[in-house]
């Protein structure tokens, strides 16, 4: 007998009878004797028209009122599973954010958790044998007591947080993918899945482009050493072997995975955008002058590239910023022009970042060298790169991202054997 925690994203609830076949997931490890929290998202798309009703009742909305609107998708998904889990005899019962409650900071619309009171979920696993079903991606302000949301794909951090605090044997989380992968499987067929991955790799490929679970939830893994194991909500609950090991992916600490590739998993992102200022002075200073005000502005600057102008006396800045804050970049930029001092700004919304991500590189020299040669021969243009211990990243035209992706996962011998 366990704690479990059990999570089902988005396409998982999309409709009533996606919803009892996941309460009939339910229902198997109740039986099985577990005591269980489960942890839903809103039914697939209606986050997605939720922010969409926001933007259209004013684009500049406030983020209180924006949490208020968007939290409610899991409401209704709490609530029909709960019902769904009566209606096969499993004593069930919902819970919002602001109930348990679910604390958070006040970054409203991507608010950080800071506390989960667990302690009610515990008292009624032991008292009544009773499912808590709780709606994820919504907490509650420490300070004013307003709903707040965790940012998009926050379910799966709500799910780490209370397995965290009800000290569960495992945090489950189903999907529409019956693991992690290599790289996005909708995109490389060739992609295979991992049995497991450390956090660490996992952190880089979520916050790299891999959408399969938010980085904050494998940041709070990671902390509070959740074993966290991503799998299918597709299987059919009759289907599975108790006892057996069902496929998936395991997230855990890295000392576990005995035989660690070099390269783990390819991310992607075509979310990036790229500014070049052009024949910028070359004196103590600029660099200050260019990424303070970004800095301030709150915009985040991943890849930098400096190098000599074609005057061969000034020089040529380039850097990417997330699409989202394009704009209001060039415009801090434009802004910061007398202070900087540079002839002409260029930029692309065109392009991608394709990342290499694995532990092995830590004690493998060369692994990025392999790949600017594969790409160099199938004339992949590279416009900037970034490396750190255990990833690099190439930003590239967006429209190479396939055939750069196929072609390092290639590389780097992650293709599955063909049947
Ligand atoms: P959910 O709604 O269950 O939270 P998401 O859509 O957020 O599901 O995440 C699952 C999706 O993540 C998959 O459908 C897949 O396309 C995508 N994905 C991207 N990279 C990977 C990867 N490396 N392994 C598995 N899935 C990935
Ligand atoms: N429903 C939210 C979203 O679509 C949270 C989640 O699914 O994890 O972003
Ligand atoms: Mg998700």
């Amino acid at each position: 007998m366990a704690r479990l925690v059990m999570k089902f994203g988005g396409t998982s609830v999309a409709d009533l009878d996606r919803i009892r076949n996941v309460a009939r997931h339910v229902k198997r490890e109740v039986d099985a004797g577990h005591d269980v929290a489960v942890v839903v998202s809103a039914m697939a798309g209606v986050t997605n028209q939720l922010v969409e009703w926001s933007r259209q009742a004013a684009m500049l909305h406030d983020a209180r009122e924006y949490d208020a609107v968007v939290a409610t998708g899991e409401q209704v998904t709490a609530g029909l599973l709960a019902i769904a889990l009566e209606g096969m005899g499993v004593n069930a019962r919902s819970w919002q954010g602001w109930q348990l409650p679910i604390l958070t900071d006040n970054a409203h619309a991507s608010a950080r958790i800071l506390d989960v009171n667990g302690a009610e979920l515990t008292k009624r696993f032991k008292e009544h044998g009773q499912v808590a079903v709780i709606a994820g991606f919504q907490g509650m302000n420490k300070e004013t007591g307003r709903v707040t949301t965790l940012g998009r794909g926050g379910s799966d951090t709500s799910a780490v947080a209370i397995a965290a605090a009800i000290g569960a044997e495992r945090c489950d989380i189903y999907t529409d993918v019956d693991g992690v992968y290599t790289t996005d499987p909708r995109v490389v067929p060739q992609a295979h899945r991992l049995a497991k991955i450390a956090y660490e790799e996992m952190l880089e490929l979520a916050s790299l482009g891999a959408k399969v679970m938010q980085v904050r939830s494998v940041e709070l893994g990671m902390v509070h050493n959740v074993r966290i194991f991503v799998r299918s909500s597709f299987d059919r609950p009759e289907d599975i072997d108790p006892r057996g090991n069902p496929p998936g992916t395991l997230i855990c600490d890295e000392d576990e995975i005995m035989e660690q590739q070099v390269v783990t998993g390819i991310a992607f992102s075509r979310d990036e955008a790229q500014i070049s200022i052009r024949e910028v002075q070359d004196k103590p200073g600029v660099a200050a002058a260019i990424f303070g005000p970004l800095a301030e502005a709150n915009i985040n600057v991943d890849m930098i590239v400096q190098n000599v102008s074609a005057d061969g006396k000034t020089t040529d800045l380039t850097f990417t910023v997330p699409a989202a804050d394009f704009q209001r970049a060039l415009e801090v930029i434009t802004k910061a022009k007398p202070a900087i001092g540079y002839q002409r700004l260029d930029s692309a919304t065109d392009v991608a970042k394709i990342s290499v991500i694995g532990i092995g590189m830590r004690s493998h020299a060369g692994v990025a060298a392999q790949a600017f040669r594969a790409l160099g021969e199938r004339a992949v243009n590279i416009r900037a790169i970034t490396t750190s211990e255990i990833k690099f990243s190439l930003l590239i035209d967006a429209a190479f991202t396939e055939l750069a992706v196929r072609t390092l996962h290639s590389l780097y011998g992650l293709d599955k054997a063909s049947p």
